[in-house]
């Protein structure tokens, strides 16, 4: 048995498979055109299950039962609406940001692929400055009302959440939103496939945090303590705008005094 064999046998949670296979893409990878198109591929199908299920929703009572904001659903018009935005923000400003990313910085593929703990490491540490970078931008764009009305008004719009308002922004938060989510892995120095599943995950979350479902396996059921809060949390933000500004962790919000569940005001 060769060396390589023999690792893959002792680590079953081995990532080098995985690796393999993205660096098996590299000419893709290499292209100025990889960040927008992974960013928009990756957003439309973790928006497309939820937007089946509010399809789906006003048929399909038993679905009801999961939505946070019971039989208040989405029209088709609402959701094209936000389809014309997330497209508009890509090819404005995402595209032109992928094209500078690529120049500034040439894409780097170790041949090895990082251990299985380091990348869910990396991945928590991420998540965490993220959520600390948007609580802080997310509470001062609430405080000051000129900064509310210019720049955070638009992710408003709609006051009960469904998957296609994750990205209904404006073009500052949305370059905000991508700097910070750019910026922690690099700071950290995470390994390039670290890097591609904090984004894959972020992206997740934040449709998630948006969906309008709360259900038995949502993130915020799987995370112990109440550490986390997810869609029901977020939701509440759109509802009532004074509470809840971190997008994913509630530790800042109760800190803060910030922090509100559907039966509690914040203090
Ligand atoms: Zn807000
Ligand atoms: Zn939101």
């Amino acid at each position: 048995m060769n060396r390589s064999a023999s690792t893959l046998q002792e680590a079953p949670l081995c990532l080098q498979p995985v690796w393999d296979l993205v660096r098996s893409q590299e000419s893709w990878l290499r292209s100025p055109f990889f960040a927008v198109l992974f960013s928009l591929g990756v957003y439309m199908s973790f928006c497309l299950p939820f937007v089946v299920l509010d399809l789906l929703a006003t048929r399909v009572s038993f679905l009801q039962r999961y939505k946070i904001q019971t039989h208040n659903n989405p029209s088709l018009k609402m959701m094209a609406s936000c389809v014309g935005q997330t497209l508009y923000n890509h090819m404005v400003y995402i595209f032109p940001l992928s094209v500078a990313g690529w120049l500034w910085r040439p894409v780097h593929l170790p041949p090895t692929a990082p251990e299985l703990p380091e990348a869910l490491l990396g991945i928590a540490a991420c998540l965490l400055l993220f959520d600390f970078q948007y609580f802080v931008w997310h509470l001062l764009h609430h405080k000051v009302p000129w900064l509310y009305r210019t720049f955070h008004k638009a992710h408003h719009k709609y006051t009960a959440t469904f998957a296609l308002t994750t990205e209904h922004s404006g073009a500052w938060e949305t370059l905000s939103l991508g700097f910070f989510a750019a910026v922690n892995p690099a700071l950290l120095r995470c390994h390039p496939l670290t890097t591609l599943l904090f984004f894959t995950v972020n992206i997740w979350l934040s449709v998630e945090d948006h969906s309008g479902y709360d259900f038995p396996w949502s993130t915020h059921r799987l995370v112990p303590l109440g550490l986390y809060g997810g869609a029901p949390h977020h939701d509440l933000h759109h509802m009532k705008f004074k509470a809840n500004y971190a997008p994913y962790f509630t530790h800042w919000d109760k800190l803060l005094g910030t922090y509100a569940t559907a039966h509690s005001k914040p203090h």
